[in-house]
C-alpha cells in the first residue's frame, strides 16, 4: 500500500488542503497509506497528505522514537530559531540549511477525531513545520532568499 510521492513541481503540492470533516474509513486508509510509504524508505521522517495526491490536511511524522499521525493540525511555534539541514521527500537527495523554529506545540485531531497534542523540539519539531506547510501549498525552498532558492531548485529539478 505504498504510494508513488509526487515531485517537487507537481501543482497538489501547490494547493492549500481542505480541512477533514469525515473521519471515516477512507481517512483511515490514508493515514495507514503514508505511514507506510513514510516507513518505506530509511531516513524519511514525515510525509503529508499532498504528497500522494491527496488535498487533505493530514500529516505522519516519525523520528527517533516518537511517532503518529495528525489531522487538521494547528502549530504553535517558539520564537527561538534554529538553521540545520532539511530535506523533501518531493525532492529526494537535496539537502538544504534552513531556519526553523526549536519548539512547536501541534494541535489537531487523530484519525477517530479525538483531539491530540503533539510537543517537539529539534529535529521533530523541524519535521512538524515541514509537513504542516505541505497542507499549505508551501514548499520548504520557499522560506529561503532568491537566490538561494534558484540554486535549490537547479539541484532540485535537474533538467532532463
Ligand atoms: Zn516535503
Amino acid at each position: 500500500m505504498t504510494e508513488p510521492i509526487r515531485r517537487f513541481d507537481d501543482p497538489v503540492l501547490r494547493a492549500v488542503a481542505a480541512p477533514v470533516r469525515d473521519f471515516d474509513r477512507e481517512l483511515r486508509r490514508l493515514v495507514k497509506s503514508l505511514t507506510l510509504t513514510m516507513r518505506a524508505g530509511a531516513g524519511r521522517a514525515g510525509l503529508a497528505a499532498p504528497q500522494l495526491g491527496v488535498p487533505l490536511r493530514v500529516l505522519v511524522y516519525a523520528y527517533d522514537g516518537a511517532s503518529g499521525h495528525l489531522v487538521n493540525p494547528r502549530l504553535e511555534l517558539s520564537p527561538r530559531r534554529i538553521t540545520a539541514d532539511e530535506a523533501c521527500l518531493s525532492a529526494p537527495g537535496v539537502w538544504w540549511p534552513l531556519e526553523r523554529s526549536y519548539m512547536v506545540t501541534a494541535r489537531g485531531r487523530d484519525m477517530f477525531g479525538k483531539s491530540v497534542t503533539v510537543r517537539a523540539l529539534g529535529v521533530l519539531a523541524r519535521v512538524l513545520q515541514h509537513e504542516a506547510d505541505h497542507l499549505d501549498g508551501v514548499l520548504f525552498s520557499d522560506h529561503l532568499e532568491a537566490s538561494e532558492r534558484e540554486r535549490f531548485l537547479a539541484a532540485a529539478l535537474p533538467s532532463e
